[in-house]
């Protein structure tokens, strides 16, 4: 557990902190920066490991007396810093990081704060942080969180090192997937491609059950929607109102037409990437290639409308509309 070789793409950013901690020369302060499920905390947790690993090796060494305490999780020089409400407030960065700050390790030569969803800290949060950031102690080290950088004031950005972590292609994504024995092959494919680069994500979804109904339900539907009447699909936009708060069921659309599309316009099963719809598939790619992008097009400007906050039923009914343009073709 939390080993550099066991995490799967950013080998650059892995080999930076990896030779920064080896010649001494890391920073007090580093912003990892990815989506939800990018893999932030398994990366920031190998690190803070391996900078407080005794044994000085190319990995975090899982034997030495840090490393075990760490892996029991209960490390006393390693400290999360959360919140429970939305934001990261300045009580929180108070109580947790500014009053504690000052007393020296408890073993360790290193304190490390490890502060969870760090762009949702508030300006008050930041400016409150800033004195330490601007004169921490030598032992201090903090590894922020965070999805996006835009949160950040322009002075705590330029004292931290900031680290991109990138999404994984599909295919690294799946044939982990599959290594770890989590899923079939072809089920790898397309819980890969729904993760959208994020490892944390595909587990998640292949362990969701209430995804997989979705997604049976949802590709049911579209599978029927050119046999049956405008006015009967319209109905839809009130029946998926049971996914009003789970914009997911717009990524199954969405995959569902890009299969539609490999279907029509390449015409053979490998480069379908939901082999176990492959009947449902070919048969439903019956349009041009043109009216099958379009359609494409409509499911993505329906979520990014639902994800500004627009209404519910009318976005849907102005998609299913769109989805059932022009199907005498
Ligand atoms: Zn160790």
């Amino acid at each position: 557990m939390y080993t550099f070789q066991e995490i799967w793409g950013n080998q650059r950013l892995l080999q930076h902190l990896r030779m920064a901690t080896k010649k001494q020369k890391t920073s007090h302060a580093y912003l990892f920066i990815g989506g939800a499920g990018a893999g932030k905390r398994l990366i920031a947790k190998t690190f803070a490991k391996y900078l407080l690993c005794t044994s000085r090796q190319e990995e975090p060494c899982g034997v030495c007396e840090s490393c075990r305490v760490f892996d029991s999780g209960n490390h006393p020089d390693v400290i999360h810093v959360t919140s429970q409400k939305k934001t990261l407030g300045v009580d929180e960065i108070r109580a947790q990081i500014l009053e504690t700050v000052d007393i020296k390790p408890y073993r360790y030569d290193k304190k490390i704060y490890i502060v969870h969803q760090a762009h949702t800290m508030t300006i008050q949060a930041q400016n409150a942080f800033l004195k330490t950031l601007e004169e921490p102690p030598g032992y201090a080290v903090f590894l922020l969180l965070a999805e996006t950088g835009d949160a950040f004031l322009p002075t705590i950005l330029s004292r931290t090192v900031t680290l991109k972590i990138n999404p994984l292609s599909e295919e690294d994504i799946s044939n982990y997937l599959v290594e770890k024995g989590v899923a079939s092959h072809e089920e790898a494919i397309f819980f890969a491609a729904y993760g959208q680069g994020r490892i944390g994500h595909a587990l998640e979804l292949i362990e969701d059950e209430t995804f997989r109904q979705m997604r049976e339900d949802i590709l049911t539907r579209m599978s029927r929607l050119s046999m049956i009447p405008l006015s009967e699909a319209l109905l839809l936009a009130k029946e998926w109102e049971i996914y009003k708060n789970d914009y997911r069921f717009l990524d199954i659309i969405s995959l569902w037409y890009r299969d539609l599309l490999a279907a029509k316009t390449l015409r053979e099963e490998r480069f379908i990437i939901q082999k176990d719809k492959k009947e449902l598939i070919f048969s439903a790619a019956n349009e041009s290639a043109e009216g099958l992008a379009k359609k494409a097009a409509a499911v993505a400007k329906a979520k990014e409308r639902l994800m500004q906050n627009g209404n519910f039923r009318l976005t849907l009914e102005v998609m299913l509309m769109k989805l059932k343009e022009n199907e005498t073709r």
